[in-house]
């Protein structure tokens, strides 16, 4: 999207509208610093006021964080931009590490996504005003600020953290934005949490957020020993809690929603604090927390039908996947089966070849295991399920391609040409290529539409019978939004089978 006019933005400015929150970023010309739309601050004369669309636009212009309204907290928004498709992709590869590290270059990030270097400066340019190294590096000193304010973790371990390779870097880095060194912005605190808490960061989100229904569509289908759902007594304040395994380490994770502060709170145990940044992306991904969700729900409310769906769940989000090879593995055994079906399977695939969590702080009852690794399933002699042998064909030809290529279920090129690439592992078809693409590679137009669940759902909505190809036609009005859609689908139909309390039999596909 484009910026809106300077008035426009001053309005917003003045009313200190949320919905401008982390789509606008207004620099105060007299004080040099920048700030959220909704900065508690007095409002700044609007001939002092220059508008920007990114965080980084303002710091490449010469702007400080403010300390009050603190801009790293504004929900960061990664699939609204749904005018630019490769920004979005592009988005979600840098903060899942693209242009962190030694030999990472935006000429190798604009090849994965299928364009030259330059027109890859051009539309951040256009849609940021910020090119893609000054929006990694802004990632990097906001996400350290966060940490500074929300935790107590020393400067060495911030510095590590947030991809400095040596606290001196840092203090420079830091130096230079904020006039002061890192300790300065850290708020005085006389209690220190026990080494044993963890790491507690929150990570805002647009609101409205229908967390009871990404709850539920996660609950249905957590795998025992490596996910888990508590509610309190009332059955309420759910939260999230899973195992974690990066590059051979281990820990868990903890989520919960703070509808109080649009924000879920997000506690990490977790040995090798480097991998934080990942372990937050992730989190952002499964919960979707970068959804533009008012332009979503009001582009889909244009269909006379969908409307009231949309209205009877606002804020619903489509739930992203924990790690690529993990979903993919679970659409596999998801197919022809029932939700619940795969669910067991995907528990004895874990009790069989997950490593055993050792015992160490974040470590919780019912959290068992990690899941299995691609290397590891693709050296197995015998996965040992009860399958079909095609289906365990697939699942050793998934594993092998995932351990040759540990890009294999991130953004790659136009949505068509990352379906074409899974679909060239045996076994995966269109259906389970367009769930991954939707819920591990966040390709927020991906549309599984021969899913039954979807079927059943597109029927409801119509009151008559669907089939794939009327279902495609119908979802064109839908796009480029069409997993949302495909999410209030499966919502309606699921809401179905609860209310007239039926068991799911074969053929639910997600
Ligand atoms: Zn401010």
């Amino acid at each position: 999207m484009e910026l809106p006019d300077k008035a426009a933005c001053y309005r917003a400015l003045e009313s200190r509208d949320p919905r401008f929150d982390g789509l606008v970023f207004v620099a105060i010309k007299s004080t040099g610093i920048y700030c959220r739309t909704v900065c508690p601050a007095r409002t700044a004369k609007y001939e002092n006021c220059t508008f920007y669309g990114s965080a980084a636009a303002a710091q490449e212009a010469g702007y400080r964080p403010c300390l009050r309204c603190r801009p790293e907290t504004a929900p960061e928004l990664a699939s609204w931009r749904g005018t630019s498709n490769t920004v979005s992709r592009a988005l979600a590869l840098i903060s899942d590490g693209a242009l962190d590290g030694d030999g990472k270059s935006v000429d190798a990030l604009a090849e994965r996504l299928g364009i030259g270097e330059r027109q890859l400066r051009r539309l951040f340019l256009q849609h940021l005003g910020a090119s893609p190294i000054a929006v990694a590096q802004t990632r990097r000193v906001l996400f350290a600020k966060h940490l500074i304010h929300e935790t107590r973790m020393t400067m060495t371990e911030v510095a590590l953290a947030a991809g400095y390779n040596s606290l001196r870097r840092f203090n420079e880095v830091f130096q230079n934005l904020f006039h002061r060194p890192p300790g300065a912005i850290r708020r005085k605190s006389t209690t220190r949490p026990s080494a044993d808490a963890g790491i507690t960061l929150r990570v805002r989100y647009r609101p409205p957020y229908d967390w009871e229904s990404m709850l539920s569509f996660l609950e249905k289908r957590v795998i025992p020993g490596v996910e888990l759902i508590e509610r309190d007594k009332n059955n309420q304040n759910g939260c999230y809690r899973r195992t974690v395994e990066l590059d051979g380490a281990v820990g868990t994770v903890a989520v919960k929603n703070l509808p109080q502060h649009n924000s879920v709170s997000v506690t990490i145990h977790f040995p090798v604090v480097h991998a934080l940044p990942a372990i937050v992306a992730r989190v952002r991904r499964l919960f979707d927390l970068g959804a533009d969700i008012e332009t979503i729900d009001e582009h889909l409310s244009n269909d006379p039908r969908l409307a009231p769906w949309v209205a009877l769940r606002p804020g619903l989000r489509a739930p992203g996947g924990w790690d690529g090879f993990e979903l993919a593995v679970r659409a596999i055994l998801g197919q022809q089966v029932s939700v619940s079906a795969a669910r067991e399977l995907a528990g004895q695939l874990v009790a069989l070849h997950g490593r055993r969590l050792p015992k160490n702080p974040g470590t919780y009852p019912g959290l068992t295991h990690v899941f299995p690794t691609a290397k590891h399933l693709a050296k197995a002699k015998s996965i040992g399920l009860g399958m079909p042998a095609a289906r365990m064909k697939a699942l050793q030809a998934l594993s092998r391609a995932a351990s040759h290529d540990p890009n294999l279920f991130r953004p790659f090129g136009t949505l068509e040409e990352a379906i074409a690439l899974l679909r060239n592992i045996p076994g995966i078809g269109e259906w389970t290529a367009e769930y991954i693409a939707l819920r591990a590679i966040r390709e927020m137009d991906a549309f599984p539409a021969s899913d039954v669940g979807l079927l059943r759902g597109a029927s409801k909505l119509d009151g008559a019978p669907a089939t794939p190809k009327t279902l495609l036609r119908r979802a064109e009005s839908w796009r480029p939004w069409r997993a949302y859609a495909a999410q209030h689908l499966w919502a309606a139909h699921a809401t179905d089978i609860s209310n007239q309390n039926v068991s799911q039999t074969g053929g639910e596909h997600a």
